[in-house]
């Protein structure tokens, strides 16, 4: 006999969202949408750059930082 009453509801159209905007559909047993920090449209893997977009807007605000601390200690 199957027990039917221990399995999860399964929903066909759980939204994935990504920290680089991008947003597809999966299936899944949750019922709301999936926050993630990766995906096949920004992962190195797949993208087959080095760095993702996160990580580059991270290097240019350190660059940023360091430039400017220069300039205070040039003066
Ligand atoms: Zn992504």
């Amino acid at each position: 006999m199957a027990k039917a009453w221990i399995h999860p509801t399964y929903n066909n159209n759980v939204e994935v969202i990504c920290i680089c905007w991008n947003t597809f559909t999966v299936s899944s047993s949750v019922a709301w949408p999936i926050k993630v920090e990766s995906c096949p449209a920004c992962h190195p893997t797949y993208t087959g750059k080095k760095e993702t977009k996160i990580v580059k807007w991270r290097i240019e605000k350190f660059l940023e930082k360091q430039k400017r601390i220069d300039a205070m200690q040039s003066k």
